[in-house]
């Protein structure tokens, strides 16, 4: 078996592990991605191409950099759409705000670390973790091209997406890394890339509409205004969607996508779930959709595994630094998550688990009431103030759904209890177990007021 030794051994060459392996490499350290794709197929993702917050992306692969890959700028609000119900709302999306050629944002930021002094190892499927008898990760092994490879490094990012196969293969036991993992907490997506004869009407649009079976979403994203990303997903705690179908007999009810041509397809997990409790064990780091660190409402992964993935590669030339390994000196990195989106993600993670207790023709009438403004503070700012003339305006529109207008503003108020406790995020694993439990008996809390199954 061949054996490589890096500094730092980043498994996955998507966002988090491009970013990750970047930031370390700048600071003049060996490190490698190690990668299952080929090196022509490597930065191919399934995705709905919708870039968020690009203007604030870490400095080690800068804004500069992806800007090539960015073919709609003129993008400035999500329109929802639910015909059944007469719903079109459009809702503001404050903020830098792109779709993007994906595959090229994908090469882009590989060039990006191997600029900045990453190797890339392509071909390469990692099967499972290297632990020595205390459970500090040492390494991994994988194949490649048939033959058996091994890494060895002083620390290991799991930059390997949603479901790593890392985390089932690891003895996390002795760790506070977050082991409370079901598919019932990610969504199954696949979306299309087509072509259409005619520039859409709402090229400078995010549209959104629920799908008509299952409880699932639907999207199209408007690349250029006649290059479309269109796709659909669900919780798979639902009942399964038949993905190819149901977005086929979507498209041909919509004349714009008459005679539409599928340039591309691809489907994938995402974690429409809240941020891990704790992304470390010793020796190791997990970063971007192998840590849920995806908005739950909106499903942009995107930043949270730049921003996660520049945390890590920074946590790790600290541990290598200090020679220390441990849980304790990895921790900061955990709490840079949360308190830079954990938290908020958690909170926005309550209004899915309010939405599996009720009709989702309710929720979308509900939707239709409530004016955009508010929807976009609520996902974007987390702001708790409330304009009273827009309340008005809306508790008029919604008067038939009072019911679950009140049922929402009570879980809005647990949402904010829930906030509120991740700002107590403990600054050493010593804190987590009481940290954890407080948490989990708001989460009761919620279970109780939603009438929602435990998700957790
Ligand atoms: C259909 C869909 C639509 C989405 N739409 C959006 C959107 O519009 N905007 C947005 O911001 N986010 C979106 N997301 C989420 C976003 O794509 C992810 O959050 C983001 O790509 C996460 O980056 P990552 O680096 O953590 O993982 P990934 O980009 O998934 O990269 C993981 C890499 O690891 C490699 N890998 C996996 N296992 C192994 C292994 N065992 N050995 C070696 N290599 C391995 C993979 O090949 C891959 O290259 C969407 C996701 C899906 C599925």
């Amino acid at each position: 078996m061949t054996t490589h030794e890096y500094d730092v051994a980043v498994v996955g060459a998507g966002t988090g592990g491009c970013y990750a392996a970047a930031t370390v490499a700048s600071a003049g350290y060996d490190v490698v991605i190690v990668e299952r794709k080929t090196a022509d197929e490597a930065g191919h993702i399934a995705c709905g191409d919708a870039l968020k917050g690009a203007n604030n992306f870490p400095e080690e692969i800068p804004k500069s950099k992806l800007e090539p890959a960015f073919t709609n700028t003129a993008v400035d609000h999500g329109r929802f759409e639910a015909p059944e119900q007469g719903v079109e709302l459009d809702i503001p999306v404050p903020g830098e705000l792109a779709v993007i050629d994906r595959l090229k944002y994908g090469k882009l930021i590989i060039e990006g670390a191997r600029e900045a002094g990453t190797e890339f190892h392509y071909d390469t499927v990692v099967k499972t973790l290297t632990q020595d008898d205390t459970g500090r990760v040492t390494g991994f092994e994988g194949v490649r091209r048939g033959e058996p490879v091994s890494y060895e490094a002083e620390m290991v990012i799991d930059g390997a997406g949603a479901l790593s196969i890392l985390q089932d293969k690891g003895d996390f036991s002795g760790a506070t890394m977050d082991t409370n993992v079901r598919f019932s907490q990610f969504s199954s997506a696949y979306r299309e890339v087509v072509e259409v004869e005619e520039p859409v009407e709402w090229h400078d649009a995010l549209v959104f509409k629920p799908t008509k079976r299952s409880a699932g979403y639907l999207w199209y994203f408007p690349r250029t205004p006649t290059e479309i990303n269109v796709g659909l997903g669900f919780q798979m705690s639902e009942e399964p969607m038949k993905l190819v179908g149901d977005l086929r007999e979507d498209l041909q009810q919509r004349p714009e996508f008459k005679n539409a041509k599928v340039k591309d397809k691809l489907g994938a997990a995402l974690p429409t779930r809240r941020t891990y409790d704790s992304g470390t064990a010793p020796g190791y780091i997990a970063v971007g959709d192998a840590a849920a660190h995806v908005n739950p409402i909106s499903g942009g992964g995107i930043a949270g595994a730049a921003y996660s993935g520049k945390y890590a590669g920074e946590q790790c030339i600290e541990a290598i630094e200090h020679e220390d390994y441990s849980e304790e000196s990895l921790w900061e990195y955990n709490s840079r998550v949360m308190d830079h989106f954990g938290g908020r993600y958690a909170a926005l993670d309550v209004y899915n688990i309010f939405s599996t207790a009720y009709e989702i023709s309710d929720l979308t009438a509900l939707a239709g009431a409530i004016p955009g403004r508010q929807i976009s503070e609520a996902l974007y700012s987390g702001s708790s103030g409330v304009n009273p003339l827009l309340a008005v305006k809306t508790l008029w529109k919604a008067r038939n759904h009072l019911g679950t207008m009140y049922d929402l503003y009570r879980t809005k108020g647990l949402a904010d209890r829930l906030l509120e406790h991740y700002e107590s995020y403990p600054d050493s694993p010593a804190g987590f177990d009481a940290w954890r439990s407080q948490r989990d008996s708001i989460m009761d809390d919620i279970y109780a007021e939603t009438g929602a199954e435990a998700k957790y």
